[in-house]
């Protein structure tokens, strides 16, 4: 019995899993059949490509629908890609020329597989080196096509060992049967690991000496080298001793009491101790982000960046293509659970090269966002039109709303937009939702100086801490040299927030916000401590933020809210955050009451 070896990755997907190691990769992972699918006997190897190519993408083509079919749409979309790549003719007719007329067309198909991989591999792009190993999974496939090999898959639940395990074998391996996945290659953004942190199956990349060790431990008598990983931090214990396994399954036991807790409290409306009500929704980059915004039990999006559609493009998106995508997300969260769609907040740090907008001293205090449509309107009545339509194709009511608003009479542009939009597509007979709830966000100081007034024109405020935070301090929030004024729990900012509040209750308007500090647990005190009545943060901030609330009381947000409107920096801010947290100041508050 060879002594446990601990090694150390990168960790790719939470969990932890014990069980015997599937080797994949290894010469035995394959095993001959009949070649059936190489073409007719005697055909040229051009032929056998094509053959072998079509018959890939069908196989992958069913693997994208069986897993559609279990309700796994994105990464179904992955092998609707292999599918794709299979019969690609720049895969197809380089292996094609390689082959020439007589050539061994698996050697062909895998020279110009690993040529696309390498050319992949070399961009300077984490995502895009990524997808060199889906390329190179799709040759393999063509490959133990043309050999009429099938792939040997485990028998026994294991955890897989590779130096990177092709996404479409990872899917392929039965529900039950893939207990975790420890790479010596690979990385956080392989789809494979992408496709383990949606199966719940704990993943590791990047372990140096993982095969050395596993290959040195297995055989003999002794059968496959068990294994046990945590992929939380990274660790793999090849042939992990009594001692090492009572460890890790003491860590199994101690994530399922946190995930049982956390997800406990999901359930239940959030609220304070004592009751009080707060609305906590999710922050949301494209329609992908939906279903992980769900499970975490977001109540809704209260913000939809709808930059991705306009980034990495060449021209502006269609009113078709946008319709797309915001009726998929206001159908993923149906009637009850209300989505805001923000108008594009191009210009700041947001450059879209197609507009070409001439060049500005000062990015963030130039032509940004709503302050373009002066100029040219079209670009936001366009995305104002899809939102008009999608709400109608989904049967929901959209909230929208305009990001940099710094006057009344950028609301009085914001509304005529939105009516313009309207009227075009009445006129012209499409159905449209029944009324769009139109509101603004507040992260230009002098919005919040306004606010009474501009709380009487719209239907609600969402505060952008990020921007009020940069504007109100004068602090550019990309310059890491002035990081300790990037603090958005500064009193300033507080003051501002408080006095967005007063104004929104004036008019009688609801009050969220979508800055970062919405989703840090002591930010979200102070911001409910002030009247905050909704909270949008990422998926991942949002049980914090629900276990923060749940232990103080309204007394106690009000006196936090007091002491740090009256506080002498951000620093202090978050001590007084803390304590009330940890239940100080309780005492104080039930005398109050
Ligand atoms: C903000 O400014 O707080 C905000 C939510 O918008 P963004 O970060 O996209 O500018
Ligand atoms: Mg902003």
């Amino acid at each position: 019995m060879t002594d446990s070896i601990r090694l150390t990755g990168v960790a790719g997907a939470p969990g932890i899993g014990i069980g015997p190691a599937w080797r994949f990769g290894a010469p035995t992972t394959a095993t001959p059949t009949e070649p059936a699918t190489a073409g007719p006997a005697g055909s040229s190897p051009a032929d056998s490509i094509r053959a072998a190519s079509a018959e890939t993408a069908r196989q992958l083509e069913a693997l994208a629908e069986r897993i559609r079919g279990l309700g796994r749409g994105e990464e179904a979309a992955i092998f609707d890609a292999q599918a794709l790549m299979a019969t690609d003719p720049m895969l197809v007719d380089e292996a094609i020329g390689h082959a020439g007329g007589d050539g061994d067309p698996a050697d062909a198909v895998r020279l110009a597989a690993d040529a696309a991989a390498a050319m992949l591999a070399s961009i300077d792009d984490e995502l895009l080196a990524a997808r060199a190993a889906d390329v190179r999974d799709v040759g393999a496939r063509i490959v133990r096509v043309l050999r009429g090999e099938t792939l040997e898959l485990p028998t026994v639940p294991s955890i897989a060992i590779a130096d990177d395990l092709p996404p479409s074998v990872t899917a392929e391996i039965p529900p039950g049967f893939l207990l975790g996945i420890a790479l010596s290659g690979g990385s956080r953004t392989a789809h494979a690991v992408i496709l383990a942190r949606s199966l719940g199956i704990p993943a590791i990349v990047g372990v140096d000496g993982l095969l050395e060790a596993i290959d040195g431990a297995a055989g003999g008598d002794d059968g496959p080298a068990s294994v046990a990983l945590d992929g939380e931090t990274g660790e793999v214990v090849v042939r992990p001793g009594p001692g090492d396994e009572a460890e890790f399954r003491r860590r199994a036991t101690d994530l399922e009491a946190r995930r049982a807790a956390a997800a406990g409290l999901r359930d239940r409306p959030v609220a304070t101790a004592d009751g009080e009500r707060v609305m906590l929704v999710a922050n949301i980059g494209t329609p992908a982000d939906s279903a992980r915004a769900i499970e975490a039990g977001a109540e809704g999006v209260g913000l939809f960046r709808t930059e991705f559609l306009f980034m990495s493009r060449q021209t502006p998106p269609t009113e078709d293509e946008q319709v797309a995508a915001y009726r998929q997300v206001l159908a993923d969260f149906g009637p009850d659970r209300p989505v805001v769609v923000r108008l594009a907040d191009i210009g700041g740090d947001k450059a879209i090269p197609y507009l070409r907008l001439p060049p500005e001293q000062n990015p963030f205090l130039g032509v940004r966002a709503i302050r373009l449509a002066y100029a040219d309107p079209d670009l936001l009545v366009t995305q104002l039109r899809a939102i008009w339509r999608a709400g109608a194709a989904a049967g929901v009511v959209p909230h929208v709303m305009a990001p940099m608003v710094a006057t009344a009479a950028d609301v009085t542009l914001l509304l005529s937009l939105r009516d313009r939009a309207r009227e075009s597509l009445v006129a012209s007979g499409v159905p449209i939702a029944e009324r769009l709830v139109t509101g603004i966000m507040v992260e230009v100081p002098s919005a919040a100086l306004l606010a009474p007034e501009l709380a009487r024109m719209i239907d609600f405020f969402s505060i952008g801490t990020n921007d009020l935070t940069q504007y109100v301090l004068a602090a550019d929030r990309g310059n890491a040299a002035l990081a300790s004024l990037q603090d958005a729990l500064h009193p300033a900012v507080l003051r501002a927030v408080a006095g967005v509040v007063a104004g929104a209750d004036a008019a009688g308007i609801p009050v969220a916000v979508c800055g970062e500090l919405a989703g840090d647990p002591l930010g979200a005190l102070v911001l409910v401590g002030l009247g905050v009545d909704e909270l949008s943060a990422d998926a991942g901030s949002l049980d914090g933020v629900r276990a923060a609330l749940a232990r103080v009381t309204r007394p106690q947000l009000d006196e936090l809210a007091r002491r740090a409107l009256a506080a002498s920096d951000a620093d202090a801010v978050r001590e007084l955050a803390a304590a009330a947290m940890a239940g100080e100041g309780q005492e104080r508050s039930r005398v109050r009451l």
